[in-house]
């Protein structure tokens, strides 16, 4: 009898500290009010949006490829179009076409500088910067092959013959014009200024990458890189 009641007091006892920490537990864990939202109103952040936007499927329009997370070497895209002179995966491509009429109408005449590039081109062309510059320097403003936006056949840099390819592009009526409508015509620009040690690329005022319009919007409005935006590390080394 009596050791019938000991066993029950102990068990009585287990259950009451179980659930006194169970509870502190909890009250620790809830998280504060409003935590997701921070400075960038409605848009819920750290892979919510992971959910709704592939971000890990290499024939997805949305991959993201950075230093941190690359191509297989074979990744050519299946729908590639011609486009002034290039190739963009058919999607992009047609964008790319709304977004050069819609400029012309703002009289600035954007052509296709780069496109889509195999992986065997962005070995070529990182090499040759590497051979200029030194991998240091060449990793601040050239991917390794298999880490580039352009195999992905996705992005596009841009020019008007005024500062083609170099930072002051930025203060150009095209490089401005970009970075305020690009997200129209669902593109992003992906490496901008004040974010290099986020991106892990010096500004590229005319690199802009395709999202399509209603991610590209999201992602323009909160002000966040593409990382940030789903809540993944920053990509400054390999
Ligand atoms: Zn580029």
């Amino acid at each position: 009898m009596h050791r019938k009641l000991l066993v029950a007091s102990i068990l009585l006892m287990l259950l009451g500290g179980y659930l006194i920490f169970f509870r502190s537990d909890s009250k620790v864990a809830a998280p504060p009010p409003n935590a997701a939202s921070g400075k960038t109103g409605s848009i819920k952040l750290g892979g919510d949006e992971t959910g709704k936007y592939t971000i890990d499927n290499q024939n997805s329009v949305y991959f993201i490829v950075n230093k941190q997370r690359g191509l297989d070497s074979s990744f050519i895209p299946k729908n590639l179009a011609a486009i002034g002179g290039n190739q963009l995966r058919s999607d992009a491509a047609n964008a790319m076409s709304q977004l050069i009429t819609a400029a012309n109408v703002d009289n600035i005449n954007f052509k296709i500088i780069s496109g889509y590039r195999s992986y065997n081109d962005q070995a070529g062309v990182y090499g040759a910067y590497v051979k200029k510059d030194g991998v240091a320097k060449a990793d601040t403003y050239s991917a390794r092959p298999g880490h580039s936006e352009h195999q992905l056949g996705l992005a596009t840099d841009l020019g008007t013959g005024t500062c083609d390819l170099q930072t002051c592009f930025g203060d150009t009526a095209g490089g401005k014009w970009l970075l305020k409508n690009s997200a129209k015509y669902g593109f992003i620009v992906r490496y901008q200024k004040g974010k290099e040690n986020l991106t892990g690329y010096q500004y590229e005022p005319w690199h802009i990458r395709y999202l399509g319009i209603g991610l590209a919007t999201k992602v323009h409005k909160s002000g966040l890189t593409l990382e940030q935006f789903f809540g993944l590390s920053p990509a400054i080394s390999y």
